[in-house]
């Protein structure tokens, strides 16, 4: 069992907003995501039988496509998904070795590769399905935020941002402090009902998803409509098939 740390009051929460609405599946963040950490912090991240039957790998970001809706209503929504880095997460709790951790500082949920067995319970644990087991090292592996661009004072401020972030052409993902109110991505969640994915779970995510807007052909007055989120919709529907594979 991992201890959760206290986090000090007034303590970042460093995470994503990614909007469903600008989001086209171009899958550049999934592929700046693995060039980056390929080579760094969580690097060499494998790719198993890249040309063959059964081609699979170690990717920090997927981007699952589906139809939402029906008819005239139907759209194609395009749904990213990594790591959450939540306040709460079983991930961390469930470690055997404190390989699995969360830093108080900052809110990222990192694991500590010398100390990782490889027994999954941590891939279990999460509802999320946002880590990755590389095969070829016998570690968990996932998500970091881009620990070690976010901080790197060697290269230009601008770009001390997620590889996500930096490649996504219609800037449909944002990166900031979801702990303060005042950051341009609480505000931005707060402007567009920006939602956390199934916080019924009582992981309390850090990231959030901002919902596609409703069409204007749509006659439906807008009060009357389900949130694109809410349960009842089958994008939730759908998500939720998807990540409690
Ligand atoms: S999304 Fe999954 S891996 Fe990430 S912090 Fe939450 S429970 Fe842990
Ligand atoms: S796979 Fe590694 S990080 Fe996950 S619970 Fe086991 S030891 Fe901890
Ligand atoms: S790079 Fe941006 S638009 Fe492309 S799949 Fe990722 S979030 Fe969506």
């Amino acid at each position: 069992m991992t201890c959760l740390p206290d986090r000090p009051p007034g303590a970042p929460a460093l995470g994503l907003v990614i909007d469903l609405d600008t989001c086209v599946g171009c899958q550049a963040c999934a592929t700046s995501c693995k060039q980056w950490n390929a080579s760094g912090h969580s690097g060499p991240l494998p790719d198993l039988h890249p040309y063959s039957a059964g081609a699979e790998g170690v990717w920090f970001n997927r981007v699952h496509s589906f139809e939402a809706g029906e008819g005239a209503a139907g759209r194609t929504v395009h749904f990213p998904r990594s790591c959450l880095h939540c306040e709460t997460p079983d991930c961390v709790t469930v470690c055997p070795t404190g390989a699995s951790y969360k830093r108080a500082e900052d809110g990222i949920v990192l694991v500590n590769h010398d100390a990782c067995i490889g027994c999954g319970l941590c891939a279990w644990a999460c509802p999320y399905g946002a880590r990755e087991m590389d095969e070829v090292a016998g570690v968990m592996k996932k998500c970091t935020l881009c620990v070690d661009r976010i901080y790197n004072e060697t290269i230009p401020e601008a770009l001390r941002q997620p590889a996500c972030v930096l490649a996504c052409p219609t800037k449909a993902r944002h990166f900031g402090d979801l702990a303060d109110p005042q950051s341009a991505v609480s505000q931005l969640v707060a402007d567009r009902g920006g939602q956390a994915l199934m916080p019924d779970l009582g992981y309390r995510p850090v990231n959030r998803y901002l919902p596609p807007r409703q069409r204007q052909a749509e006659s439906q007055p807008i009060e009357d409509q389900p949130t694109p989120l809410d349960i009842k919709n089958p994008l939730l529907r759908w998500m939720g098939r998807v990540l409690t594979r």
